[in-house]
């Protein structure tokens, strides 16, 4: 029999206190503001910036920004519950609150200095969004090919180059901007910078036209003789590759939750229209091969919900979640697009169609796999463990 003062370790999917309330809040939000907006801000590829705003007075904007900055407090789990929830009813709302907290905010509670964290967090928290940009034309997943160069000039860097793919890049007022100061170096050139939207030098170019989170911007920035102060390089000069390696590690978790969030939502919709669809004299939801489907998404849901929860914990915990979370993402990228591809074919005609929401998240899944590392990325992630 186990001792009465034994300690035992918490279900994954129990929530404290302060997370099951923080996730309801999330949701109803989600609900009440965001699912009336969704096919309006997919067809014009925008979100109204009070929707911005009113995340903001949400709290889910400076998630992890401690008090004493103006932000929530919270941790990193809370991020995760957040962009679920967000992403359940539209993962282009999920990624923009991803980005934020699980990449920028992330990476200036880190590698910030004390007067860098004092001149950007309490922005952040009320009403400054962030990106973050790594990717080039020629750098995807080879991501430190990057060859945006920064050149030494007196008391500022001076920055010149293109990124690519930055989501945020239309809303986003503080862009953390990846370049080297020594291409000979390698990777050890690389160096981050904080660079604003008004600095001169700097402008955000075209925005992709793109098959799913289309509400999302994705842009690309062009820097020509772009003038930045030193005091606006985040963390040290030459260890940039630190700073993307292992806020990108973080981020990946959030990517799992978007993937986790959207897939949940299909589900649900599947659910719910199964039971109201009548074929046959009765509910296409009382065939047994639809139910057999619908069970076999659940589990697929339940799995990926298991490992995003891990990894978030870990992280949490400060123990290792390197491969926990490569696995989170793939997984939850994988079975976001199995369970949105059933919840099309459940809902027949109507699943093809706009006037119905799975088509949406059936477009939006297929991000999961490319960004924030592809899933072979992911698989040479997790095969390096598995090999040593
Ligand atoms: C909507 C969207 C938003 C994005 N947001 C951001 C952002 O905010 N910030 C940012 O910096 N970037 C962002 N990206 C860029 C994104 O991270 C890259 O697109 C991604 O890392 C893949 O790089 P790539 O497109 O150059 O593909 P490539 O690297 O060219 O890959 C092409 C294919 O080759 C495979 N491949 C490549 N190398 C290997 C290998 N060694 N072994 C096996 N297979 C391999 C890949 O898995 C993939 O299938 C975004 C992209 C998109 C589409």
């Amino acid at each position: 029999m186990a001792q009465e003062t034994a300690e035992y370790a918490q279900p994954l999917t129990v929530l404290a206190e302060d997370e099951a309330i923080f996730r309801d809040s999330v949701r109803e939000f989600a609900e009440a503001q965001v699912r009336p907006l969704v096919r309006e801000m997919d067809e014009h590829a925008k979100f109204p910036r009070t929707l911005i705003d009113q995340l903001f007075d949400l709290g889910v904007m400076g998630i992890e920004i401690p008090e004493t900055y103006g932000g929530a407090g919270a941790r990193f789990f809370h991020s995760v519950l957040a962009v679920e929830e967000l992403s359940r009813v539209d993962p282009s709302v999920g990624v923009l609150v991803d980005v934020q907290n699980t990449l920028v905010i992330n990476a200036l509670l880190r590698w910030g200095n004390e007067e860098i964290k004092r001149r950007y967090l309490p922005k952040m928290s009320a009403s400054l969004v962030g990106a973050y940009a790594l990717s080039e034309a020629g750098s995807g997943s080879d991501a430190f090919a990057l060859s945006s160069r920064a050149r030494e000039n007196g008391d500022s860097y001076v920055l010149n180059g293109r990124k690519l793919w930055i989501t945020n890049g239309n809303e986003a007022d503080l862009f953390i901007v990846f370049a080297t100061v020594n291409p000979e170096a390698g990777y050890r050139g690389i160096t981050a910078f904080l660079v604003e939207r008004g600095f001169p030098g700097f402008t955000v170019g075209k925005k992709e036209d793109k098959l799913g989170i289309r509400a999302s911007s994705t842009c690309e920035l062009i820097l020509e003789e772009c003038r930045v102060p030193k005091s606006n390089v985040l963390g040290e000069v030459g260890k940039g590759y630190k700073v993307a390696i292992e806020t990108l590690n973080e981020g990946r978790i959030g990517i799992g939750a978007q993937m986790l969030g959207l897939a949940k939502g299909a589900l649900e919709h599947a659910v719910k229209y199964t039971k109201e669809r009548k074929q046959f004299g009765k509910a296409i939801g009382e065939f047994q091969g639809v139910q057999f489907q619908l069970a076999r998404a659940a589990v697929e849901v339940e799995a990926a919900r298991l490992s995003v929860y891990n990894a978030a914990r870990l992280r949490d915990a400060g123990r290792p979640f390197l491969t926990e979370a490569a696995i989170c993402k793939i997984l939850s990228s994988e079975v976001a697009e199995s369970v949105s591809s059933l919840a099309v074919n459940l809902f027949g005609g109507n699943g093809f169609v706009k006037e119905y929401p799975v088509e949406k998240l059936f477009r939006d899944a297929k991000i999961g796999q490319i960004y924030e590392g592809t899933s072979n990325l992911q698989l040479q992630t997790i095969a390096k463990q598995l090999l040593g």
